[in-house]
């Protein structure tokens, strides 16, 4: 027997004008009390989100590490000291992006988010992308890519690739890559060649939406 949905989350309205109120209204009065599924249960808190809210470059990853959970901020222990070293590489800073993950309270055992988890949660990652407007999305991990563009192939078939998002604010264009916490027990010449690449095809396409 197929699985009930959840239930739909609650979305409070945008601030007008200001997206950094915006966001911290949606973190405050919907995301950090959200019960809506099952990983509620086993988070020390929510991690919504950090960065510019106008950020031109939007990050979005799977779920919350054991260590985001810990300090509420996401793309924290070695995954996110290889993503801080990615983005000096690209001669950006992480204060500079926007960061935000597919799904907001931390998965049990660093699993992947499941289907139902991810459809519950995604009601506010559309919602951040629509109010950070960000030029260019790069998704980090099979997952975030899955949820992002609505795709059923794995990360290998599609990274590498632009792909288009098509939800509230968009279209925006979305390179899907590797998710550092992949290339951290993974850390082959070839695989860092390949994020390298996908990481310079989204500082190009930066430019040139620029
Ligand atoms: Fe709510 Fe998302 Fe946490 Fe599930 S993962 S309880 S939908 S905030």
């Amino acid at each position: 027997m197929p699985l009930a949905a959840l239930p739909e989350v609650s979305l409070p309205d945008l601030v007008a004008g200001d997206a950094a109120a915006s966001l911290r209204v949606l973190d405050e009065q919907a995301v950090s009390g959200c019960t809506a599924c099952h990983l509620h249960g086993g988070r020390t808190q929510t991690v919504f989100g950090s960065g510019d809210a106008h950020a031109a470059l939007m990050i979005v990853g799977d779920g919350p590490s054991a260590e985001d959970d810990h300090t509420g901020q996401p793309f924290m222990g070695p995954a996110g000291e290889l993503l801080d070293k990615q983005l000096k590489a690209m001669g950006l800073e992480r204060s500079g992006v926007y960061l935000a993950n597919v799904v907001k309270c931390r998965p049990p055992d660093s699993r992947a988010p499941k289907a139902d988890e991810a459809a519950a949660c995604g009601a506010y990652l559309k919602r951040q992308i629509q109010i950070v407007g960000p030029r260019v999305i790069l998704t980090v991990g099979g997952p975030a890519a899955k949820r992002v563009l609505g795709v059923t192939q794995n990360i290998t078939q599609v990274r590498g690739q632009w792909h288009r998002y098509d939800g509230p604010g968009g279209p925006i264009p979305v390179m899907p890559t590797f998710d550092p916490a992949y290339l951290t027990r993974a850390y082959t010449t070839e695989n860092r060649r390949r994020v390298w690449d996908d990481l310079q095809a989204v500082l190009a396409r930066l430019a040139d939406e620029g």
